[in-house]
């Protein structure tokens, strides 16, 4: 089994996605739809990209487009839109978003990069130190973020309670932020 950005993000918003969405198999259509369509206007931009460009300005010395990340022993997969190389030695992700900026890094993108970051130190042994994001509806302004140890590890954990859900299939607590619940998909099947 494994894990990708995708089954940590919903985790994340409520545990309880995770158990009605993969151990009960009950899905929710009409957000996929809309996800779906976010990444085709997406794709749609990053087609435009001239290949042969080189972020230069971001110490890029290479870069690997579209690449898909496997990694069996952090049980994660994912996709990230280009591989940067650096001229320090390190590597970063970098990934846009159909997305305007709001002067702060949403703790759902961080946490996407924070995954790609793992799987990247591991299967190319090299250090990861931050990550880019390019956000598409802010005339694709270009916008850093750096990983400590601790989002590391944070991000281990969560992958594993996410996993453990899914595998053993145990009814996980329920979102602190209740907020989230009038408007839920699963309102009606929601218990405690
Ligand atoms: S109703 Fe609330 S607790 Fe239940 S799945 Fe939805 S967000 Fe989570």
């Amino acid at each position: 089994m494994f894990i990708t950005p995708s089954h940590l993000l919903e985790y994340l918003y409520c545990p309880r996605f995770t158990y009605y969405e993969y151990v009960l198999g009950i899905d929710r259509r009409e957000e996929k739809r809309l996800k779906v369509q976010l990444g085709k206007d997406t794709h749609l931009f990053k087609e435009k990209i001239n290949p042969g460009y080189l972020r230069k300005k971001l110490g890029a010395v290479k870069k690997e487009q579209e690449v898909e990340l496997v990694s069996p022993s952090l049980n994660l997969k994912g996709k990230v839109d280009e591989l940067l190389y650096l001229e320090d030695g390190t590597m970063s992700p970098f990934d846009y978003k159909f997305a305007e900026y709001k002067d702060r890094i949403w703790k759902t993108f961080k946490i996407q990069e924070t995954l790609y970051a793992l799987m990247i130190k591991q299967l190319y042994q090299v250090e990861v130190k931050k990550a880019f994001l390019c956000f598409i509806r802010s005339k694709s302004k270009i916008v850093e973020i750096e990983f400590t140890e601790k989002d590391f590890e944070e991000a281990v954990d969560a992958v594993n309670e996410c996993l453990s859900i899914i595998q053993d299939g145990y009814y996980p607590q329920a979102t602190r932020v209740k907020a989230r619940c009038p408007d839920c998909t699963y309102r009606n099947l929601c218990i405690g």
